[in-house]
């Protein structure tokens, strides 16, 4: 058997052609389907290439905010084309009820970065955030954005990152940031800094798929003057004054608990039809304590993996604690904890 599998004229093929190949060679013993199966599927070699599994381990768990600026994404993009000042990081954080986006350019994003932009971006103006989900960047998880964090009671939240909706808001928002700046830069790539305010700013007044409003209206209650209305006036900018100016914003802030409510209601509706979407493809991937894994390879930038021949799985590695819905905490194989927690999505048993 190991002969016909990895010999000289083994291919270590699959376990229905390792058994059909000892079948026609004429060989008989009554267990052999089941002994190809279970070689082939203990093969170390055949494990460590086998291919990636995409379709998702787990149902879908989604992230529900009913309030503004209580739970946030964070993520970083990069590397970015050099911006002046040599910026080629940008660090993005999302709220993930009205999709309010706040974003950086940065030359690198360490926790001393991570930790400035939360204090200046989001405690001094939005308040103390209940959560943050981010994924396992060291940056995130390090002891001083922890400490942090838990200084100022905020629950940071880490998942691998699978599926934008999943993980989180922050993932889709960068697509729709770096997708807005390409089509506005053209060529001129090293300006993304410098245009990013603006980008900004207009997703700010855009009608957002996930809640029927803009991230403008649904924060502040009323509808942003944009800077066309300045050069084509309309009936708004020029007709108000400063009485009835007042007058229609404390109207608007009279129905802006109203507005939340029509978003709510939007919100759980597109979740639901995402949420049914995602969970046609799953093949359910749960571990028990104790099982042995390997680590989809291209995820583990401790170790990436080098060129087409290089192994698309590594390990294995022992489950010892579950650390979320779907996400694991792993030990190497004597007993060292990794630091950061892995989505079952990028892990496959391994058999010895
Ligand atoms: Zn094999």
């Amino acid at each position: 058997m190991k002969d016909i599998h990895e010999g000289d004229c083994g291919n270590h093929t699959g376990d229905r052609a390792s058994f059909s190949k000892i079948l026609r060679t004429g060989y008989f013993w009554p267990t052999k389907r089941r002994d190809a199966m279970s070689y082939s599927q203990r093969c170390d070699a055949c494990q460590r290439h086998t291919n990636i599994l995409h379709q998702p381990a787990e149902p879908l768990h989604l992230i529900v905010s009913s309030w503004t600026f209580m739970k946030w994404g964070m993520d970083i993009v990069g590397k970015l084309p050099k911006a002046p000042g040599g910026k080629m990081f940008m660090l993005a954080m999302t709220d993930y009820f009205s999709k309010w986006i706040k974003a950086e350019a940065f030359v690198q994003v360490r926790e001393k970065e991570v930790i400035s932009f939360i204090k200046r971006n989001i405690l001094t103006r939005f308040g103390i955030p209940a959560e943050i989900t981010c994924d396992n960047g060291s940056q995130f998880i390090g002891k001083r954005t922890t400490k942090f964090c838990e200084s100022w009671g905020i629950k940071m939240i880490t998942s691998t990152p699978v599926h934008p909706q999943a993980n989180g808001q922050a993932e889709s928002s960068n697509k729709i940031i770096i997708n807005n700046l390409k089509k506005k830069l053209g060529s001129k790539k090293g300006k993304w800094a410098e245009e990013l305010p603006f980008v900004l700013w207009a997703d700010r007044t855009t009608t957002k798929n996930a809640t029927g409003q803009f991230p403008f209206s649904l924060v502040y209650g009323s509808e942003a003057v944009l800077p066309t209305e300045m050069v084509v006036p309309t009936a708004r900018s020029s007709l108000q004054n400063l009485e009835s100016n007042k007058e229609i914003l404390s109207e608007d802030l009279d129905t802006i608990d109203e507005l939340r409510d029509i978003a709510r209601i939007w919100m759980a509706t597109y979740q639901q039809k995402i949420a049914k979407s995602y969970n046609k493809n799953i093949r359910l991937r749960r571990f028990q304590v104790g099982d042995l894994v390997l680590i989809n390879a291209f995820q583990n930038t401790t170790n990436p993996a080098d060129g087409k021949l290089a192994p698309k799985w590594e390990g294995p590695y022992k489950i010892e604690s579950e650390a979320g819905k779907g996400a694991y905490k792993l030990t190497n194989m004597e007993g060292e904890p990794l630091l950061r927690s892995w989505n079952a999505i990028h892990l496959k048993l391994y058999f010895i």
